[in-house]
């Protein structure tokens, strides 16, 4: 596997997640919000500092002033926390039906401790584990994850197969040493739907970044998870293996960019953004 796929993603900033989500029916919570913040910036400074891949193709994401905005909709139909998980600071997502507290961990890819801390903190009843596609920062922790709590793994397409069949090797090369393979017990195909708690996400199978990549949009709460396909002034990588540039593009120009323009998106790293400010920003999307 290409040694660069720990340094997959391209966008972060250190005003993850806690960002253009004012005015909309759901809501983020902040758990050890200072804490959660330092660990942030310090990897920004990190990322910049030594990841020659990163810095390349960094685009810095536009000011988010509403981020000293905490957003506690209590009348949300979902909520949501981000816990950044791997050296990646990937944006493992947990998200519940506020009506049930049943809940479901999206892309689970390591430091499961946080994770399972962050259930405890909310209440939640986890209900599901739920992969954007098989890449190890994004699905390394999910086998873990899944002895630990008993839940099934959903998703991502089965066209990623080849990626949970090797995230132990991949993990050992970088030095991720509790990665672990995994396989989906329900894989994703365009069409379906995600059940959480009493709130459906519709499915879209986005290949490009990875050939099982896949989206979930809930259009009433206006709400996309996009895993790695999308960010907030950039796009997913397409040179990791059965990636594809023309594939990508596609995908966010058939799936994505047709959702509303006030259509929040979490993306796997740095901050979420709209799909109406990357259609008018976003310099991968000029013109396609
Ligand atoms: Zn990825
Ligand atoms: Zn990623």
């Amino acid at each position: 596997m290409d040694k660069n796929i720990l340094a997959a993603i391209i966008g972060l900033d250190k005003a993850i997640a806690f960002c253009s989500v004012k005015k909309l029916n759901f809501a983020f919570q902040a758990l050890n919000r200072h804490k959660f913040m330092l660990s942030c910036h310090q990897f920004a400074l990190h990322q910049a500092d030594h990841n020659p891949i990163l810095q390349s193709n960094y685009r810095p994401a536009n000011h988010h002033p509403e981020i000293e905005e905490h957003m506690n909709n209590q009348n949300a139909p979902l909520s949501a926390v981000i816990v950044p998980v791997t050296p990646l600071q990937q944006n493992c997502c947990l998200i519940w039906c506020t009506k049930t507290m049943k809940a479901a961990i999206i892309d689970p890819g390591g430091d499961i401790p946080n994770i399972l801390q962050a259930i405890k903190e909310t209440g939640v009843i986890p209900e599901k584990i739920v992969l954007t596609h098989g890449h190890i920062d994004h699905a390394g922790g999910a086998a873990a994850l899944k002895e630990e709590l008993g839940l099934d793994i959903i998703g991502p397409h089965e066209d990623d197969l080849f990626l949970l069949e090797s995230l132990a090797d991949t993990g050992a090369q970088y030095g991720i040493h509790d990665a672990r393979n995994c396989t989906s017990d329900q894989w994703l195909n365009e069409g379906d739907v995600l059940r959480v708690g009493e709130v459906n996400f519709d499915i879209l199978h986005c290949p490009g970044h990875s050939p099982g990549s896949v989206v979930f949009v809930n259009k009433e709460i206006k709400l996309a998870i996009v895993g790695d396909v999308l960010f907030a002034g950039s796009i997913g990588r397409s040179d990791l293996p059965r990636g594809n540039h023309e594939q990508l593009i596609n995908s966010i120009k058939d799936k994505l960019l047709p959702l509303e323009d006030d259509v929040t998106f979490v993306c796997g790293h740095g901050p979420t953004s709209t799909i109406g400010q990357e259609r008018a920003s976003n310099p991968f999307l000029q013109g396609v």
